[in-house]
């Protein structure tokens, strides 16, 4: 994977779209409660990426603090989940995975939170899992 090419890709309305030129970090499937609840779906895949290198190109985020330390970035319109921004790690900016044009772009590399995942969701694609973050 060439991790410097731009990607692009936007919440399922439209309104928000957004630009991220730089690498890629840790590419993670998160099952904790929290980024279920905020998704509506079993796990959300996350790629962290540097502040820097991501640009809203259209809309913007209207944001909710998940944990007194956890804000999350979503489109006001339709509520798509879009940045997760951790207030304790200004150097890091998770993304999700899951809105870009192309998710396929994203190598996940591991599972965290694995202490809550959900029964029914069954996983064999081998990667390391983690209880806790
Ligand atoms: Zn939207
Ligand atoms: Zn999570």
């Amino acid at each position: 994977m060439d991790d410097t090419r731009i990607l692009e890709g936007g919440c399922l309305c439209g309104a928000v779209r957004y630009r991220i030129a730089g690498p890629l970090g840790e590419q993670t499937h998160c099952h904790c409660s929290l980024c279920r609840r905020a998704s509506g779906a079993p796990v959300v895949t996350w790629v962290t990426v540097a502040p820097g290198d991501f640009t809203l190109t259209r809309g913007s985020l209207r944001t909710y603090r998940s944990t007194p330390q956890g804000e999350r970035g979503f489109c006001a319109a339709c509520g798509s989940q879009i940045t997760f921004n951790a207030l304790n790690l200004p150097e890091e900016l998770d993304m999700t995975a899951a809105t870009l044009d192309d998710p396929e772009a994203v190598r996940p590399e591991n599972h965290i939170w694995t202490g809550s995942r959900i029964g029914w969701l069954v996983m064999n694609d081998g990667l390391p899992e983690r209880e806790a973050e």
